[in-house]
């Protein structure tokens, strides 16, 4: 079959390769992919900046239909459609699994970086932990809630926010948009998005951000104390830049929370004093847990949450990798794997 695979050496592109897959064990299901978005962190593992991963199948943002399960699997069956998310699974026992932050477990395996992943013909997936995709939902769209939009649904959750409250989203790319959309759709926050690039900003305006602010100066604190009296309880950082992160640290009202999702280098800068007197909580948010995805999968069938997409073919992606760099790709590119003979 045709899969995605990182280069030995890495150096930022991929080959396309002819892989076969060995047979699926207990616990293990085989799925006919049919599409799969092309991600960030793909390009990052594919650079080698997260080690040598020669001949790994990349895709963590992968639709399929189950063609095969393991005698003893009950979570799916041949026919179903599954995602392959970038949690491909917990161990299931640890501390972290059993209460529910099983995207927190220290055993855990991520598709596409240590076990292969979704960007090939067929993925073998741990029953399991492949969440289905409801019916209602188109799959090319369902491919961005496997990453982007369970991520911004997760922020979203451990901001502890309430029905009506204002919340400040830094960044308005791909997952700051689906932050924005679920902040309205489905937590029915009041909302300030935030970010540097006038046109995103537009966008965030014409799909109902409350104010939309150009922080370019660094100067967001000043403008959301002036606009909105009330407070901001929460600041979801989806902007890889640590000015960001400080902030947002001064943007949010006393017991607020910072949650840091965008992966910046270096320090966040804070006051102690200023954290101790308000009770300011900081969090961080790795992707979610498999319940987390099946809420967000619901959310986006319900048509709460879209994202937009562009089907591409997998001779392309190395074509898609230059336009991904170059910042020319307006939403996402998914790989129509289902159209490759
Ligand atoms: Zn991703
Ligand atoms: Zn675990």
């Amino acid at each position: 079959m045709k899969a995605v695979t990182i280069k030995n050496p890495a150096d930022g592109y991929f080959n396309i390769s002819n892989v076969t897959l060995r047979p699926i064990q207990a616990g293990e299901a085989l799925v006919d992919m049919e599409y799969c978005g092309v991600c960030h962190t793909d390009l990052l593992i594919a650079s080698g900046a997260q080690g040598e991963h020669p001949g790994r199948i990349t895709g963590h943002e992968g639709v399929g239909i189950v063609r095969e399960v393991a005698p003893d699997v009950t979570s799916v069956k041949p026919g179903d459609r599954v995602s392959v998310a970038w949690l491909y699974a917990g161990c299931g026992h640890c501390e972290y699994c059993e209460q529910g932050l099983e995207n927190l477990c220290r055993n855990r395996h991520e598709s596409g970086f240590d076990v292969d992943g979704a960007m090939a013909q067929q993925c073998i997936v741990k029953a399991d932990w492949a969440v289905p995709v409801p019916a209602g939902l188109d799959p090319v769209k369902a491919t961005s809630i496997t990453c982007a939009g369970v991520t911004s649904y997760k922020a979203l959750k451990e901001a502890d926010t309430k029905p009506g409250d204002w919340v400040v989203i830094y960044g308005a790319g791909g997952l700051g948009n689906l932050a924005l959309q679920f902040a309205k759709n489905v937590f029915n926050l009041k909302t300030i998005v935030i970010d540097i690039n006038d046109e995103k900003l537009t966008l965030a305006k014409s799909m109902g951000a409350d104010l939309t602010f150009n922080a370019s100066n660094n100067d967001s604190p000043k403008f959301v104390h002036e606009h909105v009296t009330a407070g901001v309880s929460a600041a979801i950082v989806t902007a890889p830049a640590a000015t960001v992160f400080d902030q947002a640290a001064n943007v949010i009202k006393a017991h607020g929370t910072v949650v840091a999702v965008g992966m910046a280098a270096g320090n966040m800068q804070m006051s102690i004093a200023k954290m101790i007197v308000d009770g300011t909580r900081v969090k961080g948010t790795l992707t979610g847990t498999r319940h987390d995805l099946a809420e967000a999968f619901e959310y986006a069938a319900e048509g709460k949450v879209t994202s937009m997409t562009r089907l591409r073919r997998m001779k392309d992606i190395n074509k898609i990798v230059d336009e991904m760099h170059a910042g020319k790709i307006q939403g996402r590119a998914v790989i129509d794997i289902k159209s490759e003979l």
